[in-house]
């Protein structure tokens, strides 16, 4: 849709809009409005300004009549204190000509402030979870009008471990209601919060485009497990010269930790690592070591690295394959900027090869072979995760998972049971089939047919 005209919304609306001076919908405006209007639940995957804010809040507000009951009818949860205020002031000019009551509330300060705000009556709550779990609890706020529920920046919110805060409040809304979220990047932790509270949700999608630029080079390395991935990058990033400023992708901070203690073995200072487990003040401290250069490889989850201006990337390194394309095309964008070339190195095991393909067909182009060198060793040493399993032992859970918490096992144990993961996995072990022995010698000449 090109023109606001074309949604349906009331002149108040339109005339909110007009005094901000918005000429014309943005692309999640355009793809969001009549999704969420229909009343299906949906996924938004959206970065901060792409204007996603206005996209959930117009349809939102379109439908939102006039009422002096006292329990709010809409929730947005958002994961910072700094996005509660610049939510609400936001909510608050779009319902400029509109007489519907907006309340923040958040962590960190005098919780009877916002109790007496609250006995006011409310229409729409924006909140962190700690603090509207708390004033639920305290019977100073009510959830069971709450028709409307928006997660922002949902992945976020996971990585800043608010999944069990989640989870306690979904228990308390009510069943009918229509649920919203927005993520920058899909993780499995996004996606498990969607397979367990959302109802077939539509997914709309601006964040990525699956058109790399021209200026990137992309080549992938077939490599058989963790430690033979960590003998190939310690073996590319001895060439200082081409390896100059290099950003290494893994997919969870314990793979980010593990990742790092190997290669300070090898390189010590030159190396740095940021993940939400760090502290604020060494998280800035390794990125800015990393732009003055005095590192010269950073070691980073997907979420870490969102918003940070670094300039001048050689390489990108996906330690490991992506499972969502679109986080792929997150990662490589690192680079390449400002018409300067970039390369994007890819290492996939075996077990990631169909997130391999899958990244190619977003693409719709084949990522350069590599053979792996013949010099690399190949590792015997296998992680947790990569060792076979004889039944289901307690302490060979996916590293993905590994801080999900409890409520999260207990329902991936139930999914077995419909048989959903399994039959998956099942169907892959058949087309791609395991190698005989891991750590195998011969890995590298089976792999040269390809
Ligand atoms: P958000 O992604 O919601 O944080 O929005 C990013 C910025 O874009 C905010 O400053 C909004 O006020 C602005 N914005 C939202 N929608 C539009 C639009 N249709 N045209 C121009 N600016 C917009």
């Amino acid at each position: 849709m090109d023109s606001f005209k074309d949604f349906t919304i009331s002149k108040q609306l339109q005339y909110a809009i007009d005094d901000l001076g918005f000429e014309k919908p943005t692309p999640i405006q355009s793809q969001a409005f009549s999704v969420i209007l229909s009343g299906k639940d949906m996924v938004g995957i959206a970065q901060t300004g792409t204007g996603k804010t206005l996209a959930y809040m117009l349809p939102i507000l379109q439908e939102l009549k006039f009422s002096k009951q006292a329990n709010p009818r809409v929730l947005v949860m958002v994961p910072t204190r700094e996005l509660v205020l610049q939510v609400v002031e936001e909510i608050e000019k779009f319902s400029k000509y509109k007489s519907n009551r907006i309340i923040g509330v958040y962590g960190g300060v005098n919780i009877n402030t916002q109790k007496q705000a609250l006995t006011e009556g409310s229409d729409i709550i924006v909140a962190t979870p700690g603090r509207l779990y708390d004033l639920v609890i305290s019977r100073a706020l009510q959830l069971k009008s709450i028709k409307k529920l928006v997660i922002d920046e949902v992945d976020v919110m996971l990585d800043l471990g608010f999944r069990f805060q989640l989870t306690n409040i979904f228990e308390l809304l009510p069943e009918r209601r229509q649920n919203i979220m927005f993520s920058a990047t899909m993780t499995e932790h996004v996606n498990a919060i969607i397979q367990d509270f959302f109802i077939n949700p539509v997914t709309v999608s601006v964040a990525v485009s699956g058109t790399p630029l021209d200026n990137i080079s992309q080549y992938c390395y077939p490599v058989p497990n963790f430690y033979t991935k960590i003998n190939l990058l310690v073996s590319l990033l001895r060439d200082k010269e081409t390896y100059k400023k290099v950003l290494v992708f893994v997919s969870n901070k314990k793979s980010a930790d593990l990742l790092f203690q190997e290669l300070e073995n090898y390189f010590d200072s030159e190396i740095a690592v940021i993940h939400s487990n760090k502290t604020q003040n060494y998280r800035i401290r390794s990125i800015e070591n990393f732009n003055n250069e005095e590192t010269r490889v950073l070691v980073t989850t997907d979420i870490m690295s969102r918003g940070l201006d670094l300039n001048e990337i050689s390489h990108v390194i996906n330690f490991d394959t992506p499972s969502f394309p679109e986080n792929y095309m997150h990662r490589i964008g690192r680079t390449g900027r400002a018409e300067k070339k970039g390369t994007s190195l890819l290492f996939y095991t075996e077990k990631e090869e169909p997130a391999k393909i899958a990244i190619e067909t977003l693409m719709n182009i084949d990522i350069s072979f590599n053979e792996l060198p013949a010099e690399i060793e190949i590792s015997t040493k296998l992680t947790l995760e990569e060792q076979p399993r004889s039944g289901e032992r307690e302490d060979s859970i996916k590293i993905e998972e590994d801080d999900l918490g409890k409520g999260f096992h207990e329902k991936k144990e139930k999914n077995k049971k419909t048989n959903q993961g399994g039959s998956y996995r099942r169907n892959l072990k058949q087309k791609y089939k395991k190698p005989k022995t891991r750590g195998d010698k011969n890995y590298n000449r089976r792999n040269k047919k390809r």
